[in-house]
């Protein structure tokens, strides 16, 4: 068996007294779409945000394409190819659709490469380039979800963290989204997803963690998942 594209060993995370994460171990292996799923307040973005270099573990190691990347700040880690949509999408207001995506390619010097996957984005996202001149602030939420998306792409990630893409979607647009995902999962990009909406995210992912205060509680085969009684009453709505 390879190496994991990513292994979690055993971190733990503080917010000042408050103990987030509590011995959290997880793997994501290239090609993969793996999900965090959980109820509010599980640590799901706790570990996005720790990954992405935003917080620091306490105790274990993170480690990506065999380097370890626990306490590497976030634009090294965005260097290194891991890029995150965050929560509640946090676009830049005032600024273009184009202004936004530029900003996502900061970390990069090669024009012909973002010339490229500016193509690719507006290939994934065609009302982004309807749009290009608009200011971000002013798109609808579903809009903005695939802007904040299109710009976590202009890094050219290989791996993709995204967290709660369906959060305050109609549920066509949440079924849109989530075609995306498969889509720039099936382009090469490997998929860490974190998810309130359970029954979507385990319908497209290959493996998935169960997440309770601050533990994982399950993992396995998301359809595994999906099937089990215990999952199905708390997450699945029975
Ligand atoms: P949600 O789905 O509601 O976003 P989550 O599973 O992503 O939930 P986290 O946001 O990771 O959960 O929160 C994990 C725990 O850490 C919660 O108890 C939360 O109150 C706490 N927490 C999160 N951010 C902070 C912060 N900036 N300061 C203090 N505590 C925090």
């Amino acid at each position: 068996m390879a190496e994991p594209m990513l292994k979690i060993d055993n971190i733990d995370v503080y917010y000042g007294a408050i103990h987030a994460l509590k011995g959290i171990s997880l793997e994501v292996n290239e090609g993969e779409i793996v999900t965090l799923i959980g109820a509010n307040g599980a640590g799901k973005s706790t570990t996005l945000r720790t990954i992405s270099g935003l917080l620091k573990p306490k105790t274990g190691s993170i480690t990506f394409l065999g380097q370890n990347i626990a306490g590497v700040r976030a634009h090294e880690i965005v260097k290194k190819g891991i890029s995150q949509v965050p929560e509640g999408r946090r676009v830049f207001a005032e600024m273009t659709v184009m202004e936004n995506l530029d900003l996502g390619a900061f970390v990069r010097k090669d024009k012909a490469g973002i010339q490229q996957d500016l193509k690719h984005v507006f290939e994934l996202f065609p009302r982004l380039e309807e749009r290009k001149n608009q200011s971000a602030g002013t798109l609808s939420g579903g809009e903005q979800q695939m802007l904040a998306m299109g710009r976590a792409l202009m890094s050219r990630p290989k791996l993709l963290l995204l967290d709660e893409p369906s959060m305050g979607l109609a549920p066509l647009l949440i079924k849109e989204i989530f075609n995306i995902i498969v889509d720039i999962n099936k382009s090469g990009t490997t998929v860490l997803l974190v998810e309130q909406n359970a029954n979507m995210a385990l319908s497209i992912a290959n493996r998935a963690y169960v997440l309770e205060t601050g533990r994982i509680t399950l993992s396995g085969k998301a359809q595994d998942l999906a099937a089990s009684e215990d999952v199905r009453k708390a997450y699945l709505g029975g």
